[in-house]
């Protein structure tokens, strides 16, 4: 389980191994960048290859991936590595105080099987402000055996304070190659799947393997649902899946689906490529779709929809909101029915 496993990340990744090369490691590293993009992973590499006790022989440090040390990172039972993430069952997730004494009494001691004792610090702007000011003591005079690795998607959250202290490496999303590729690699998938995913999950890797496809799909599938004349012909017809929109999904998810099937309406009224398409199997029905209506109309309704992706925030009603748009929405499409 080297290097190699992080997708991408050449830069990081490069600086990283430069400072393992040197024996000139700092004692904090802020990884950040957009969610499921591999930082997490990047840090248990980056202590595996602090750690391993068989390294290869290779002009690159790197990590054995199967050592004893190798191992137990991955699983979490290596005695000298704490990773430390928010309360994953709460509303607002939060790092609170008493797992910074748990850091500070794990990195007092000298470790006890390698060289040095790390922390991973994942969502690191989700300590709390108490927490966040105990940690900056640590941070301030950390042990000279000490290694700190924060992980974050938001790190002006963090304190400017405890910025400052670390090594910043940021880190970017896959390319569409690398992704399809690295996707690829774990599961058998079609070539439209792997570009559907691509698109939707802007290339995250650790996103798109956490996702289930059809799940993703069906709710997709409902925008082809909705373009049907008869799905929305009946006022009472548009009330009802307007309830059912907004009781049975989380709203940006309805905005999302129905904006990007919208998008691929676009592009077909465009005459841009079938390759630009999220859905391309769909192709017959988004021209039959797109035939009677101008690149404006469908613009229209998208900024329609851009309006509504506050109205959550705004206390608005959330199913009169998507009433005005379903009807809006029939009435532009099959505008020549009327
Ligand atoms: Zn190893």
């Amino acid at each position: 389980m080297p290097f190699a496993d992080v997708i991408g990340q050449e830069g990081p990744k490069r600086k990283i191994r430069t400072a393992l090369a040197r024996e000139a490691i700092g004692h904090a590293y802020l990884f950040s960048g957009d969610e499921g993009i591999g930082k997490r992973l990047m840090a248990l590499r980056f202590a595996q290859a602090l750690s391993c006790e068989a390294p290869p022989s290779s002009s690159q440090p790197d990590s054995c991936g199967h050592c004893r040390a190798c191992e137990q990172i991955v699983s979490g039972t290596w005695p000298d590595l704490l990773v430390i993430e928010p309360e994953q069952d709460k509303a607002n997730p939060q790092i609170k105080i008493d797992r910074v004494r748990e850091i500070e009494r794990h990195v007092i001691y000298r470790p006890l099987l390698s060289t040095r004792k790390i922390c991973v610090i994942d969502d690191a702007d989700r300590l709390t402000a108490n927490a966040a000011n105990a940690f900056l003591k640590t941070l301030e005079d950390p042990p000279e055996h000490s290694l700190f690795i924060l992980v974050t998607s938001q790190p002006l959250r963090l304190l400017a304070t405890v910025r400052s202290r670390c090594l910043a490496l940021r880190f970017s999303p896959a390319t569409p190659g690398q992704f399809e590729g690295a996707l690829a690699l774990k599961q058998a998938m079609a070539t439209e799947d792997v570009r559907f995913l691509s698109q939707l999950c802007r290339n995250r890797i650790g996103v798109a393997l956490r996702t289930d496809l059809s799940q993703l799909r069906s709710r997709h599938d409902r925008f082809f649902e909705l373009c049907r004349y008869e799905t929305l012909a009946h006022p009472t017809a548009v009330l009802q899946q307007a309830e059912e929109l907004s009781k049975g999904q989380p709203f940006p998810d309805v905005i999302d689906w129905l904006s990007h099937g919208l998008r691929d309406v676009l592009l077909v009224t465009l005459g841009t490529g079938q390759d630009f398409l999220l859905h391309q199997s769909r192709i017959a029905l988004l021209q039959q779709v797109a035939e009677s209506l101008t690149p404006t109309d469908i613009v229209d309704l998208l900024d329609f929809l851009q309006t509504l992706e506050q109205a959550p925030t705004q206390n608005a009603n959330l199913q009169l909101c998507l009433e005005n748009f379903l009807f809006r929405f029939h009435q532009t499409i099959h505008r020549d029915a009327a």
